[in-house]
């Protein structure tokens, strides 16, 4: 067979292609001042650097971060980690922040606005450091524990939640029950009654404030969600060490995907890692169910083109969606882009140097999971 462009050349396409990324999976950022402890412990899904080991620097993430994020510093590339830190806190967290963020060609961000509100958490905010636009997707448990912080009653749980998430002004709804009951929800909705009962059962942390962890709750909410039309993501997956792995697998949610399968609501499985083939088998047996490999990109730096090469084997290329699930430090909107750009770049400039696929395609695909994707599943207009 005989290739027309140059792989070069297609290379230079994609690129400008793939410049304006959706991400449409991540979190605010602290932009203050991080000493080196204080930067190792927002590096990866672990508390911080181990006593018994090294550093978070000795790791794939580590080398991503002093190879591809010191020269957005204005440092050679591989610069030493203390050179790396020393040089963040000289430039201040919140410009070295707002550069490599910029740096990242992403224009529309989708924001998680479920975790604590010291960090720079609002949509506006972290788009505001890039100069793109940013849409809230809101977290179904926490939109839940702020109504049982008010003290609603049980019996008035339910109809208060549905009209909270009716006017919220987000695209979308997310579902951590992963983290805090595992992914086996059922295949039908539970009842009025049986949401009262759950409720009433649920009891107060050491502050008095919610923690929810109940299987009823979680399941009642994603099916209101759907019901409401939200497109709805759920945490699938590699995460930090308040989940238990072994109940993150989602294959687990496969009656629940089963029985919305005709309501024609996207379900959107984040992260996915180490289960992301699994995953790909449910975005192309379900006409609804879409993925991303968001959070294992940037942590298996220079090796995480397998993981985007093993999630393309069974997943339809409409439902691939790019996600950085970037938080706490601006490197990994860096990161989570670059090497997404990069591993798209050569399955797709490899299949077309193979002649597997046409120029063409490739540039459509590279638009399809850059962006495309994303902005059917969540209706959203290209800016
Ligand atoms: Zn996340």
């Amino acid at each position: 067979l005989v290739v027309d462009v140059p792989a070069a050349h297609l290379h230079h396409e994609l690129e400008l292609e793939l410049d304006r990324f959706v991400d449409h999976h991540c979190h605010g950022l602290d932009v203050s001042d991080l000493d080196r402890p204080a930067f190792e412990a927002l590096m990866s899904e672990a508390d911080g650097p181990s006593p018994l080991g090294t550093t978070a620097f000795d790791s794939m993430l580590g080398l991503a971060v002093r190879r591809w994020c010191a020269p957005v510093l204005g440092l050679p590339p591989l610069a030493s980690p203390d050179d790396y830190v020393a040089r963040r806190r000289e430039l201040g967290g919140a410009e070295a922040s707002r550069r490599l963020v910029a740096s990242a060609g992403i224009s529309t961000f989708l924001v998680d606005t479920g975790i604590s509100s010291k960090r720079v958490g609002s949509p506006h905010d972290v788009a505001m450091l890039a100069g793109g636009t940013a849409h809230e997707i809101v977290r179904l448990e926490r939109l839940a524990e702020d109504l049982l912080d008010e003290s609603v009653e049980p019996d008035q749980f339910g109809a208060r939640f549905e009209e909270r998430l009716r006017v919220s002004e987000a695209i979308g709804a997310k579902s951590i029950a992963a983290y805090r009951v595992g992914l086996d929800l059922p295949g039908v909705k539970p009842s009025a009654r049986a949401l009262e009962v759950a409720v009433s059962q649920l009891g107060t942390e050491a502050d008095g404030g919610h923690r929810l962890a109940h299987p009823v709750v979680h399941a009642w909410l994603a099916w209101t969600a759907v019901e409401i039309g939200m497109p709805l993501q759920f945490h699938a997956g590699y995460g930090d060490k308040d989940l238990d792995l072994r109940r993150c697998d989602p294959l687990r949610l496969t009656a629940f995907l089963e029985a919305t399968r005709t309501r024609g609501v996207p379900i959107v499985l984040l992260h996915n890692y180490p289960f992301h083939r699994n995953a790909a088998y449910l975005a192309q047996v379900f006409d609804h169910v879409f993925i991303d490999i968001g959070l294992a990109t940037h942590n298996a730096g220079a090796l995480s083109d397998s993981i985007l090469r093993e999630s393309l084997e069974l997943a339809p290329f409409g439902k691939l969606l790019f996600a950085t699930d970037a938080y706490g430090l601006a490197e990994h909107y860096v990161l989570g882009a670059l090497l997404f750009r990069r591993a798209l770049t050569r399955v797709l400039g490899s299949l077309l140097v193979a002649g597997e696929m046409g120029a063409d395609d490739a540039l459509r695909l590279g638009r399809l999971i850059g962006r495309e994707n994303a902005e059917r599943v969540y209706a959203i207009g290209s800016p």
